[in-house]
């Protein structure tokens, strides 16, 4: 899922600059994305980041 910077964010959660995606930032649903400040301000693409992972999984055969 994608949200520009001035838009609405419809979910909240964690998104990343998709120019800088080791820059991320909290956004609550409602919220309007701002601009990313990495490097300098700039419009920007913000890409959803999944947080629910699953560490559990192991695969363990012997
Ligand atoms: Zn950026």
């Amino acid at each position: 899922m994608y949200v520009e910077t001035g838009q609405v964010s419809k979910q909240g959660g964690v998104y990343k600059c998709f120019g800088h995606p080791d820059f991320t930032i909290k956004v609550n649903e409602g919220d309007i994305l701002p601009k990313c400040t990495k490097d300098k301000p700039h419009d920007a693409l913000w890409v959803k980041v999944a947080i629910a992972k699953k560490e559990s999984e192991q695969t363990n055969s012997d």
